[in-house]
């Protein structure tokens, strides 16, 4: 792995990422995990936002401190992408929300487009793709090149299981995405699912599987 990618080992992370593969992990669980880890990866890979200085008034008197000067833009790959936002937006409240929905075909298991709502021009300094499970790859290099066709000035991933694969093919395509991630695992069966993974995130997440 390359200085590119960036894989948590906070205990925390390691911790609720176990039980988040648990098959006996039910959906309301499987949320609040997914949202909780989603902070925590989310914390690493904003570390280097920029900040300017700002002075505040306490009740005692003057305090010099910071607040962020980067506009950031949460982009969640639908659908299991959703599953990340929430956590994110609490820590980060005046961060823009904007979506693309892609799926896989499952006969060639490339990525199809069929939903992506921008603003004409980028509205954001730093946009945060996310989706829990970079298995391909082929949906997060399909959403990197939606975000740069736009326009988008910085792009990173953040993520929560990825197979290897697909951080070879997402860090190939675009070496200047840095990838935040809780997890590396070797294998994708035939089918496309991360092995051992946890399963189809999205059907996880919403209860549909
Ligand atoms: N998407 C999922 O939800 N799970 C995988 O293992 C791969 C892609």
């Amino acid at each position: 792995m390359t200085s590119q990618v960036h894989i948590s080992t906070h205990p925390l992370v390691q911790h609720k990422i176990t039980l988040l593969r648990d098959q006996r992990t039910d959906p309301k669980k499987f949320r609040e995990l997914l949202r909780e880890i989603a902070v925590l990866v989310a914390y690493e890979a904003t570390s280097d936002l920029a900040t300017e200085e700002v002075t505040v008034t306490t009740p005692l008197g003057q305090a010099s401190g910071y607040r962020l000067r980067e506009r950031v833009g949460l982009v969640p790959i639908l659908r299991a992408g959703l599953g990340m936002v929430e956590g994110i937006w609490n820590m980060m409240p005046n961060a823009e929300v904007w979506h693309i929905g892609i799926f896989r075909d499952e006969q060639t298991l490339e990525p199809v487009e069929y939903y992506t709502r921008l603003p004409v021009s980028p509205t954001v300094d730093v946009c945060m793709v996310l989706d829990p499970m970079l298995a391909t790859g082929g949906s997060a290099v399909a959403a990197v090149n939606i975000l740069k066709q736009w326009g988008a000035g910085r792009i990173k991933f953040v993520g929560v299981i990825a197979a290897a694969d697909g951080v070879r093919r997402l860090t190939s395509a675009h070496p200047d995405v840095p990838l935040y991630l809780a997890a590396v695992d070797e294998q994708l069966n035939e089918m496309g699912y991360i092995v051992p993974g946890l399963g189809d995130a999205g059907d996880r997440l919403f209860g549909t599987g």
